[in-house]
């Protein structure tokens, strides 16, 4: 007999959307794989400290906060397992969710798979991250660690200078490197960014190293400009250069925005088919916050149990 609900993901919109279907008694089956590069809890997992998800007044950990959102999901009877999905049938009904050894024939699917920030690649950028590093200026730069200190962001999107703007609240000055000799982002985000007196914007920069024993201290960078290399002292280090959704797994089979993303039907979770929805990071290139994807997950839940419902299944 076919499944009514199957939640492909392990973040926060998927644990939040197993929680509310499992205590409407729709016995939700969750995939909570690697989901095609990403990782079992998704980003949290890689962050330290999460001091801005409402209900933690001293902050928690992003390994704690996924750990106790399973367990509520698992309480109210949620099952799980931790294989990833290989691939999905949407073509017919009911849909056919393939894992690596478990086949699962579901009414509805929810698919919270996330996004995985972008990083670069360069020496000292997996010895040093999360020691100063960060691709999450908004999760992240609040901490005690990036307090006074010269900050630097890259990359030149929207992303890139909201996360300067917002860092100058904590940072003695931030840099902003650009690689190119102009700036990706919207004009009005420009001109905040170069208007700022606490913001230095390096065009046509690359860091080429980051250097430091325990946390990051400076940075190698090189000027493509003037052609030559330089050093920048550096107490925090935020990477901005985009996201990739995890959607790699749905090979053709749901219609993805030009960057990979599900699109999902403003204000609610409903994907372009019927009975599949999505929530969070997957779908969502603005917010992509832990509460908010939590609250997307919920409203990926209500609209599934809704679904069921209406189809009296
Ligand atoms: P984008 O893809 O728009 O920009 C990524 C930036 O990173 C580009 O400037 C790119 O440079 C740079 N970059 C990529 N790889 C590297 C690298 N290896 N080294 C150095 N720089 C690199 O991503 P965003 O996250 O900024 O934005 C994603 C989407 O979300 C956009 O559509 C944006 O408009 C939207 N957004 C909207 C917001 C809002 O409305 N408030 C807020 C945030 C995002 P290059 O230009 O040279 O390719």
């Amino acid at each position: 007999m076919a499944e009514k609900v199957v939640i492909i993901g392990s973040g926060p919109a998927a644990w939040t959307a197993a929680l509310y279907l499992a205590r409407a008694g729709l016995k939700p089956f969750v995939f909570s794989g690697f989901q095609s590069g990403g990782i079992p809890g998704g980003q949290l997992m890689i962050t330290g400290e999460v001091e801005n998800y409402p209900g933690f007044p001293m902050g928690i950990t992003g390994r704690e906060l996924m750990k106790s959102m399973e367990e509520q999901a698992r309480r109210f009877g949620t099952r799980v397992t931790g294989e990833d999905v290989i691939d999905i049938d949407l073509s017919k009904r009911p849909f056919l969710v393939r894992g690596t050894s478990t086949n699962i024939d579901t009414h509805t699917v929810i698919i919270a798979t996330g996004a995985n920030a972008k990083r670069l690649d360069v020496k000292g950028s997996k010895e040093l991250w999360n020691r100063g590093i960060s691709a999450c200026a908004v999760c992240d730069g609040a901490l005690p660690i990036f307090r006074n200190k010269e900050l630097v962001v890259v990359g030149g999107g929207d992303t890139a200078c909201e996360e300067a703007l917002f860092l100058t609240r904590f940072g003695s000055k931030v840099h902003l490197l650009v690689r190119k000799n102009e700036m990706r982002a919207s004009k009005i985000m420009q001109d905040r960014v170069l208007t700022s007196s606490k913001i230095e914007v390096h065009f046509q920069h690359e860091i080429m190293e980051i250097v430091g024993k325990n946390m990051v201290e400076k940075l190698r960078l090189k000027d493509s400009g003037k052609n030559e290399e330089r050093e920048l002292p550096a107490g925090g280090l935020f990477y901005a250069i985009g996201h990739q959704p995890n959607t790699g797994f749905l090979k053709g089979q749901l219609p993805l925005d030009e960057t990979g993303y599900i699109q999902v039907k403003p204000g609610s979770s409903y994907t372009s088919i019927e009975g599949v929805f999505a929530a969070g990071d997957v779908c969502d290139k603005r917010y992509r916050q832990a509460i908010t994807a939590a609250g997307m997950g919920c409203m990926a839940a209500l609209d599934a149990e809704s679904f069921l419902s209406h189809k009296a299944l």
